[in-house]
């Protein structure tokens, strides 16, 4: 029975599928290093026959044969397996500790995730030199504590409220970037680097604690994106002795007799191998959100959600692919239970995911609007797609109503991700430019939301429900009712905070359709321990091996919450560092407790 229950926990599977697994030889697949390498090793496996899906072995879970000869052996202290972001800090904090580290990359070169630049780090030199003020950690780690449903491991979210700032200012040393003073400055310098608040100063009269969902201030964005914070740490590395070796890719990990992994097989675009020998491996090889099998077996429900990540590898291949979550599931780590929790935040129209009136392709309201964009999105999930004018596929959701008062009401939204908040008058452009330039950033004027392309403009109703495609009579009655809740200040129908109650009553009318969410990362990682070692069944520490960024557990479950907006980059920057650290023999725990 102990055998069984750990053998289920090893696989994250059922207990029938895990007894099929062992039969394949899966226990096997990672090599003694001395060991003569068997060429057949797990190719063999094929999904379990059977109805039940607890008889289900998922063809991912087999280790590719073990190559039959290496062109070349390489030695290190550190090997870090892909250099996204966590990866690269990862590769300076290990070099910095004095290792000899060895990092490969399957791109082609050094990619950051692209339109990526949102940090959620606390407490940065930069953010303190602005004047960002933080709310304190008791409230934030608890309020994201709750978004995730209490999934989490709660001391994860403290040791990056406590250290992210830090290590941002560390990552970024070195490089030549500005800051700008808000969020709409303009810069000041000709420097392509530079370093945006986000909603900052706070919107005027925003008030968390009055929000049924908060979004927390504090959040800095590098702009164009972060691809030069990488090239900071990456040459912060290089000058330490890092070597750096593209369009390699990480393909399974080397073990010891006693489990402990001892390096891993690498191989080129020609298919050429190399045997790494480290003392630790740190796997930042990001998410899953384009591994279909490990989609279909894990999260069959976000099939919906077309992925939006773009960073390819050499063989023009998209790269987040959960490769290092398959290496540490092959040498014996398990993954997390769910719920897995993919980034699909909806960043809506012209007006973002203002709270205006939404109706569904039945002209129907269903939702009180007035939530942030991933909640949106999860709300578009449970009503039904149709014709997208915009996409041309089905997957239509909703139709977004305002109306000409738009440009004064927008100041009454939310604050936060995704929002849009400032009307910049024809006058001001100018004053406005990189702002206006950029996008998300919650400034427009008149032009931009009446240029959108797909916008919906009618000087009736009855015109606007024609133009959509909507059943005219339904969307007159939605309308009215609306209108009604609205005059009453009173939202009876979904609880619509009044502060965002506004009828839909002077023309011209405008409606813009929401479609069903991209997903940016799908999060969802390896069982870890606090020093970012992956558990074995047991829940024993898998030696030499260490889960950082998208292939670590622990950080978000259920739901990705943009309370703090940015927090995936805070949260992989910050542990990326960590399990470099420990990689390299520091032991340090993430802990809440400092
Ligand atoms: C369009 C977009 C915008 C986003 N914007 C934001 C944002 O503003 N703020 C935010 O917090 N989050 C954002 N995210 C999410 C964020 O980018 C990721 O969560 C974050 O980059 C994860 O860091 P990571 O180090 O785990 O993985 P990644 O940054 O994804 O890096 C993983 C690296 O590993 C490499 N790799 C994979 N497999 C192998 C292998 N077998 N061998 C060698 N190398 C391998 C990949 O090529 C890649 O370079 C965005 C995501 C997308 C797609």
């Amino acid at each position: 029975m102990k055998q069984n229950l750990s053998r289920r926990a090893f696989l994250g599977l059922g207990a029938t599928a895990a007894a099929a697994a062992g039969a394949m030889g899966l226990a096997g697949c990672s090599q003694p290093q001395s060991a003569t390498p068997a060429p057949q090793t797990g190719t063999d496996a094929t999904p379990a026959a059977g109805g039940a899906p607890a008889d289900f072995v998922p063809n991912f879970m087999t280790a590719p044969a073990v190559p039959e000869s290496v062109a070349e052996t390489k030695d290190c202290d550190v090997l870090v397996i892909g250099l996204g972001l966590s990866g690269c800090a990862a590769a300076k904090a290990a070099a910095e500790e004095g290792a000899k580290v060895i990092a490969v990359e399957k791109s082609p070169e050094l990619a950051a995730v692209s339109m990526a630049g949102d940090f959620g780090v606390v407490g940065s030199q930069i953010q303190k030199d602005l004047g960002i003020k933080w709310a304190g950690k008791d409230v934030i780690v608890n309020q994201l504590m709750k978004d995730m449903c209490y999934r989490p491991t709660s001391d994860f979210l403290g040791y990056w409220y406590d250290h992210s700032g830090e290590d941002f200012d560390w990552f970024v040393e070195g490089a030549d970037f500005e800051v700008l003073k808000s969020t709409a400055a303009n810069q000041e310098t000709d420097k392509p680097c530079y370093i945006r608040p986000k909603c900052f100063p706070a919107l005027e009269g925003y008030d968390y604690t009055t929000e049924y969902y908060p979004y927390f201030h504090g959040t800095i964005t590098t702009n164009p994106n972060m691809q030069w914070t990488l090239e900071a740490a990456v040459a912060a590395a290089e000058a330490k002795g890092a070597e750096m070796i593209y369009s390699t890719w990480g393909e399974q990990l080397i073990t010891d007799e006693s489990g402990k992994v001892t390096g891993a097989y690498v191989h080129d675009a020609d298919g050429a191998y190399t045997q790494i020998n480290a003392n630790a491996v740190v796997l930042a090889t990001g998410d899953w959100g384009n591994n279909q099998d490990m989609r279909d077996y894990y999260i069959p429900w976000a099939n919906e959600f077309m992925s939006f990540y773009t960073t390819m590898d050499a063989a023009g291949e998209v790269g987040n692919t959960g490769d290092g979550h398959l290496m540490g599931l092959w040498a014996g780590a398990h993954m997390e239970l769910g719920p897995h929790a993919p980034m699909t935040h909806h960043m809506g129209g012209p007006l973002g995911v203002d709270g205006y009136l939404q109706l569904n392709i039945n002209g129907e309201r269903f939702m009180n609007e007035d939530i942030p964009g991933q909640n949106i999105a999860d709300q578009l999930s449970r009503v039904p797609a149709g014709p997208n004018p915009m996409s041309g596929a089905d997957d239509l959701r909703s139709w977004q109503i305002f109306d000409a008062k738009w440009p004064t009401e927008i100041a009454k939204m939310p604050d936060g991700h995704g929002y849009v908040n400032h009307f910049v008058a024809d006058d001001e452009v100018d004053a406005y430019a990189t702002v206006l330039s950029g996008f998300g950033l919650g400034y427009t004027t008149k032009a931009m939301v009446e240029g959108t392309e797909g916008l919906i403009v009618a000087d009736t109703i009855e015109d606007l429900a024609a133009q959509c495609n909507l059943p005219v009579e339904t969307v007159v009655a939605s309308v009215n009712r609306y209108n009604e809740l609205c005059a009453a200040g009173h939202d009876a129908d979904f609880g619509k905070d009044p502060r965002r109650l506004f009828p839909v009553s002077e023309p011209p009318f405008y409606a813009y359709p929401f479609g069903s969410a991209g997903m940016l990362v799908l999060m969802g990682g390896l069982e870890v321990n606090k020093k970012l070692q992956p558990l074995n069944a047991e829940g024993t520490p898998i030696e030499g091996l260490y889960a950082t960024g998208n292939v670590q557990g622990g950080r978000y479950l259920v739901e990705y919450p943009v309370t703090v907006a940015g927090i995936s980059l805070g949260t992989a920057l910050s542990f990326g560092r960590l399990a470099g650290m420990n990689a390299a023999g520091a032991d340090v725990e993430a802990t809440s407790q400092n």
